[in-house]
């Protein structure tokens, strides 16, 4: 006969609370939601999707996503698309309108 030994133990694990939003181009926090809340966000941004309709299945793996925090940033990204492309053909610029979220208070994201 099989018999199953337990005891009582504590199991530690990562859990996602919550997500952040960087600026692919400088760095900068763009947004931070934790435990459902969104606790900073500097307000406006931009979302870029680039990529390529040609046939194929890399048509997929051609699209990249990029989030953008200011006009500069978006100037900056296109400049360098027109300059090179990087094997893509679109280049589409989405503006999220949000709200600022504690973006005046730096000490607070410390
Ligand atoms: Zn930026």
């Amino acid at each position: 006969m099989e018999k199953e030994i337990k005891e009582k133990k504590t199991i530690t694990t990562d859990v996602i609370v919550g997500k952040e939003i960087y600026c692919d181009e400088c760095g900068r926090l763009i947004f931070r939601k934790k435990d459902r809340q969104i606790v900073y966000s500097i307000g406006d941004y931009w979302e870029l999707t680039t990529g390529h309709h040609d046939w194929g299945n890399d048509s997929i793996d051609s699209i990249k996503y990029f989030d953008l925090c200011s006009e500069e940033c978006c100037t900056i990204k296109f400049e360098d698309y027109i300059q090179h492309c990087h094997g893509t053909e679109y280049f589409e610029l989405e503006h999220e309108v949000g709200t600022k979220v504690n973006a005046d208070h730096k000490e607070w994201i410390l």
